[in-house]
């Protein structure tokens, strides 16, 4: 029997009583609801954050680290505390996490690093990551811009060529085409867990054991996991990966970058200055080992305590839970858009598992036109190319509607929203 078989069933959340948690939601009341159906690009904030992020900035805000006075220990402490339970939280140690001010920042970080180690900083350390002319870099096509351009970047910088994994008419990626496409030439896998757009899980164990049987470097981008179902990182085995503080209930302009201990220990800095050197002269420094080599500067210290306080709560609500909670409720929006004419879904697969993202055109009409629509009948959804054009031409589109949910939408939201949809083409017609 596998472990998944045996596994007791996640007991099934209450999402209209969460929404109590969150006074964006509950100030609209249960005549006017807000039905949010946008948190793919930034999720609503429990009380708990914003009550962690005050108390922090009303009873102990002071500089972190080195401070004399007993404000900056306490600062410290919870600044420190904040890594580590965030850290858990992926199944990292505290030292495998980089503060970061999002998932972009985190990618930037990994390709400029790389970028360093293959003009020789961090020598001999770093070497092993150097890439050169001819290097390849291995992408998925279903990446956020946010996934490709610092990998454009770096290939433009150091001759290494692109390549990019093809996704499927139905949205998964097409392993096969992955297995002649990571090869000794690869030197870094770059692919995203859930796609923004189709909200598809992608086989990312293989694509990881795929990059490890070539000595390849794998990063993972973990924005639309990480807030949506149970996350290992050390099991998985990637070795570095990023995920985005506002995503997940926290605060914005925080995010965290996860690295094998090996991986972050090898790694140049990225971003230079105060808090990140042992010693300094006038001609050259000495750094720090991680996570403070990659932290220079002032850190976001009470956003790390209102991220910490965001994944307590996830942790509290169950992140079993909320994955059978959101694929029920994707599962729900994708049954119902098939059924209305004039709509055409980006993935609409049964193979896969989700999370509960749905984009969509409507035959006819433009994506910000059905968007406004719906936002008048009190649905917030996202329109546009979801920072992911690649995608979308390849679905011969420029844009979509996308909408995506969290633990505190219920099955009244998603049937509110299907009966927007499907008096969308009425409307314009
Ligand atoms: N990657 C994915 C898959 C995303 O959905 C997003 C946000 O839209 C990002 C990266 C960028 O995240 P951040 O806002 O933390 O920079």
């Amino acid at each position: 029997m596998n472990s998944a078989a045996s596994a007791p069933a996640p007991e099934a959340l209450d999402a209209a009583a969460l929404r109590a948690d969150f006074p964006l939601l509950a100030a609209r009341g249960d005549d006017n609801p807000l039905i949010y159906l946008d948190s793919g690009a930034t999720s609503q904030k429990p009380q708990a954050v914003i009550d962690a992020e005050v108390e922090f900035l009303t009873t102990t805000n002071a500089a972190v680290h080195r401070g004399a006075h007993t404000m900056a220990a306490d600062a410290t402490d919870l600044f420190e505390d904040a890594r580590e339970t965030v850290a858990a939280f992926v199944g990292a140690q505290p030292e495998q996490l980089v503060w970061t001010s999002g998932a972009t920042a985190g990618l930037n970080l990994v390709a400029y690093s790389l970028s360093n180690a293959s003009i020789g900083r961090g020598a001999p350390a770093s070497a092993p990551f150097a890439l050169r002319s001819g290097d390849e870099i291995v992408l998925t096509e279903t990446e956020h811009h946010a996934n490709l351009i610092p990998w454009q970047e770096l290939a433009a910088r150091t001759g290494a060529v692109l390549k990019h994994i093809p996704v499927r008419d139905d949205g998964t990626l097409d392993m096969d085409a992955a297995a002649s496409l990571i090869t000794e030439r690869t030197r870094v896998v770059a692919f995203t867990h859930v796609s923004n757009v189709l909200g598809i899980v992608n086989p990312v164990s293989e694509i990881i054991a795929m990059a490890k049987a070539v000595g390849a470097l794998t990063v993972m981008d973990a924005c639309q996991s990480a807030p949506h179902m149970p996350l290992d990182l050390p099991a998985l085995g990637v070795d570095l990966a990023v995920f985005s503080g506002h995503k997940m209930m926290g605060p914005y302009s925080i995010g965290g970058l996860y690295g094998r201990a090996e991986v972050l220990e090898a790694l140049p800095p990225f971003l230079t200055g105060g808090s990140m050197i042992t010693t300094v002269t006038l001609d050259e420094a000495a750094y720090l080992s991680p996570p403070q080599r990659f932290e220079a500067g002032t850190q976001p210290v009470s956003q790390a305590i209102g991220l910490a306080a965001a994944v307590r709560y996830l942790d509290g609500v169950g992140m079993s839970a909320i994955h059978a909670h959101e694929e029920r409720l994707e599962q729900r929006m994708r049954t119902g858009l098939r059924s209305i004419e004039g709509v055409r879904m980006l993935g609409d697969t049964d193979r896969s598992s989700r999370v509960g993202i749905a984009a969509f055109d409507v035959e006819g009409v433009h994506a910000h036109d059905a968007g406004q629509f719906l936002d008048s009948r009190g649905i917030a959804v996202r329109v546009g190319h979801h920072c992911a054009q690649p995608l979308h031409r390849r679905f011969g589109m420029t844009a979509s509607v996308r909408a995506s949910a969290a633990l505190y939408n219920t099955d009244a939201d998603i049937d509110a929203f299907l009966d927007g949809v499907s008096g969308i083409r009425s409307f314009f017609g």
